[in-house]
């Protein structure tokens, strides 16, 4: 049995005080809830470690750098979010991969490092609006996963996320057909490549406008173990329905 994972991405937003999130949402998780894992902005990741202890939930961070250390200002290492005790890091993010012109080579080393510091990679693809409209998904998704999946994942080092960039902040969700295509499509790539054994035990999520009046349409695809949440992650009251549909 594959796991289930309920991922919050807070992106840019919150501060300390936002922490109380955490206790809120473990009051309203169902007791059979799956893995739930939130990804604050780096400087809260220490305090979201401790508030979270109590709760099972999982802390990540939002990015890494591929070096371990060294002049690289302003960047962190994946070795430095493995010691504030968090247990995954999102990699490619489409917003990074825009704002930081990160390609699939960028993401492939950033999820190498994350392994090596003991981090489960969360690694994102996913098609433009014009790639979209123009039919190109699968063969952008099959470019991504190509470029972006490093030799040597396990079924436990990675979590892969599917988010259509036009769906990301809109409002606007694929069709559960166009989701089933897409995570069959990318669950056959990571099984011919990786091998049954590894590819059939990687989480795949959906991101991209989870709300709680879409997440159940959402969790009906079999190859949809999960989700990569932003805006509805921010608040208790949007994430724990998400996770309750999940469950
Ligand atoms: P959204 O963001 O849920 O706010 O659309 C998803 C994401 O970027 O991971």
């Amino acid at each position: 049995m594959r796991r289930k994972l309920a991922a919050g991405n807070w992106k840019m937003n919150g501060t300390a005080a936002s922490l109380a999130e955490l206790e809120a949402l473990k009051a309203l998780m169902p007791e059979n809830a799956p893995d739930v894992l939130i990804c604050p902005p780096a400087p809260l990741l220490f305090r979201a470690n401790e508030a979270a202890r109590a709760t099972g939930i999982q802390i990540g961070a939002q990015d890494c750098h591929a070096q371990n250390s060294g002049a690289f200002t302003g960047d962190i290492s994946a070795a430095m979010i493995a010691d504030t005790g968090a247990s995954h890091v999102i990699v490619g993010h489409s917003e990074r991969r825009e704002a930081y012109e990160e390609h699939d080579s960028d993401v492939r080393k950033k999820a190498k490092a994350a392994w090596a510091a003991g981090l489960t990679a969360v690694i994102c693809i996913g098609e433009s609006a014009d790639n979209h409209s123009a039919n190109n998904t699968l063969d952008i998704i099959a470019g991504q996963l190509a470029g972006s999946l490093p030799d040597g994942m396990t079924a436990t080092n990675t979590v892969i996320a599917y988010e259509p960039i036009w769906a990301i902040g809109t409002g606007k969700v694929p069709t559960l057909e166009q989701i089933v295509e897409v995570h069959d499509f990318i669950r056959g790539k990571i099984i011919s490549r990786f091998g049954a054994e590894i590819g059939d035990m990687i989480p795949l999520l959906y991101g991209g406008s989870v709300k709680p009046d879409n997440a159940a349409m959402i969790f009906k695809a079999e190859n949809v173990d999960g989700a990569l949440v932003g805006g509805a992650s921010l608040k208790a009251a949007d994430f724990a329905p998400i996770i309750s549909a999940l469950a």
